[in-house]
């Protein structure tokens, strides 16, 4: 949770909002409002386009990936984005599937 988020969750929260407001796209949506080039670009991989946004996508603008710390969007495709870190991020299936895992284990079909 960054300083916008914390200040705005509280705020909704002294306001007696039942529903606090989580966006429900991905990461990747705010990655390129930042116009952060992105980790496939560099030859790196990123789990960005299933990891729950609202954070700022923080990680790819310093160069580092996103690792779905706040978890997966609805629907999300894990076996789709295991291949593309495959194919296209340099990660072995071991490491893929690990890293679908790290955070985001409890949201797994498969697991
Ligand atoms: S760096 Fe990651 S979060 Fe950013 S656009 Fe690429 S895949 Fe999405
Ligand atoms: S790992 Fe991904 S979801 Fe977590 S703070 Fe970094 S960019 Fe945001």
């Amino acid at each position: 949770m960054n300083r916008d988020e914390f200040v705005r969750v509280v705020t909704q929260l002294v306001h007696g909002t039942d529903n606090v407001y989580v966006p429900s796209y991905p990461v990747c949506v705010e990655c390129k409002l930042n116009g952060t080039v992105c980790r496939y670009d560099e030859g790196d991989y990123c789990l960005g386009p299933i990891a729950l946004a609202g954070c700022g996508a923080p990680c790819p603008a310093d160069g580092i990936p996103c690792e779905a710390c706040r978890g997966m969007v609805e629907d999300a495709n894990q076996k789709s984005i295991e291949k593309v870190m495959m194919e296209h991020g340099g990660l072995s299936e071991k490491r893929a599937k690990e890293k679908t895992r790290m955070f985001t284990a409890n949201f797994r079909s498969d697991a």
